[in-house]
């Protein structure tokens, strides 16, 4: 195992939610000042896993997406206080689903900045759903303490609003639900997705970013680089 150490924080048992077992939350050192934390929901009636991060900053964490299991938001929140004695300054969610934009009125309520584009503000709203504080329109740059994300937006993929976000220094690229993880068998919730564009959008990030030490994706397993290939792959498969 590459990462230094994987540890479960908690061990929920909610099979009245699930039927089964859900592992809680799992959260693994990235490199660095960076940590990506894993929680799970049923999908499709199996336990999946979703990926965010955070990186510890000077000046506090900053955050990507958030748990996908709600009963995480506050046991994440806990363990960064009790592991880094911080607290998390900025959130900024990738998409409009659930699993991205689902603790936005929970880290605002914890004091939390929350960000997301216009683009995907405009969905939040129009399905009535908890919204950023605030948004952006065009690809920007958010600092905390030493850290620099940059955002980009390279067109329809996973969904309409799909973002990226990148870290120049670290070359950590997170990609969220629109890069696929090398263990994926098929490209999951399409119900949004635009196939054709998709290619294109993998391919001008592979562009923008053409060496990264990290590629961390949405769901599943994050710690293959070749995750943007695969994606190409799959979509290929997908549309034969
Ligand atoms: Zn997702």
């Amino acid at each position: 195992m590459r990462y230094l150490f994987t540890f479960i924080l908690s061990l929920y048992f909610v099979s009245n939610i699930f039927g089964q077992s859900s592992p809680g939350l799992k959260i693994s050192h990235l490199t660095g000042d960076f940590y990506i934390f894993t929680s799970y929901n049923s999908y499709k009636g199996t336990i999946t896993p979703a990926n965010g991060m955070y990186v510890v900053t000077n000046d506090g964490v900053m955050m990507i997406d958030a748990p996908w299991d709600t009963s995480q938001f506050q046991p994440l929140l806990d363990s960064i206080k009790v592991k880094h004695n911080k607290t998390v300054k900025i959130e900024i969610a990738t998409h409009s689903h659930e699993d991205r934009a689902g603790g936005l009125d929970f880290l605002k309520n914890s004091g939390a900045k929350t960000f997301t584009t216009d683009q995907t503000d405009k969905i939040l709203k129009e399905s009535n759903k908890k919204r950023a504080e605030f948004t952006f329109k065009r690809d920007t740059t958010i600092s905390l303490g030493q850290y620099e994300l940059q955002t980009y937006y390279a067109g329809e993929g996973h969904t309409k609003d799909n973002i990226v976000v990148w870290f120049e220094k670290e070359k950590v690229l997170y990609g969220g639900c629109l890069v696929k993880s090398t263990d994926a068998k098929d490209l999951g919730n399409t119900q949004e997705a635009n196939l054709t564009q998709w290619v294109k959008t993998i391919n001008k990030i592979k562009q923008k970013f053409p060496n990264p030490s990290f590629v961390i994706t949405g769901h599943q397993n994050w710690d293959h680089v070749d995750a943007l290939d695969h994606t190409l792959n799959l979509l290929t498969n997908s549309m034969q």
